[in-house]
């Protein structure tokens, strides 16, 4: 699934503002490495963004994309999407957001919900650590395997 054109612009946009206030530099390679992870809703992990990528710019290197995303990570760009434990896999959206995932064939899509946004987060957390942010995973089988099944 693709995002908007106005999103990704708006992405983009973000993007590039962050690195000139953070310093760092807008290499063509690091914008390419975004762009793509800029405009898919499918929270890719490191090797699909690597694929993704080679083959508008065949002179990437599998290790330049993994730098990449693990700076663009420090420098909070981008984040892991924690989904899936096995895999790391990697979100351009930075608004707040939850995660729907189907457990059959691992697709993850983005939705809002002020509701979730503002679930109670129990006392007794206080006694494990402090909060710094939460998100809602809700786990099932999407409308196309769904389909498949029938
Ligand atoms: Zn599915
Ligand atoms: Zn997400």
């Amino acid at each position: 699934m693709s995002v908007s054109k106005a999103e990704i612009g708006r992405r983009m946009r973000r993007f590039t503002e962050t690195c000139r206030a953070s310093g760092l530099k807008l290499t063509h390679q690091r914008m390419e490495v975004f762009r793509e992870l800029a405009g898919t809703e499918d929270h890719p992990d490191a090797e699909t963004i690597y694929k993704s990528v080679s083959r508008r710019v065949p002179a990437i290197s599998r290790d330049t994309v993994y730098r990449t995303l693990a700076t663009l990570e420090e420098e909070g760009l981008v984040r892991k999407a924690e989904i899936l434990a096995n895999r790391g896999r990697y979100d351009a959206n930075m608004d707040r957001h939850h995660h729907f995932v189907c457990t059959e064939c691992g697709l993850v899509r983005d939705f809002y919900s002020e509701a979730l946004d503002e679930l109670p987060i129990p006392k007794s957390i206080g006694t494990l650590g402090r909060v710094e942010s939460t998100h809602v995973q809700l786990r099932g089988i999407c409308s196309s395997c769904a389909r498949g099944k029938r």
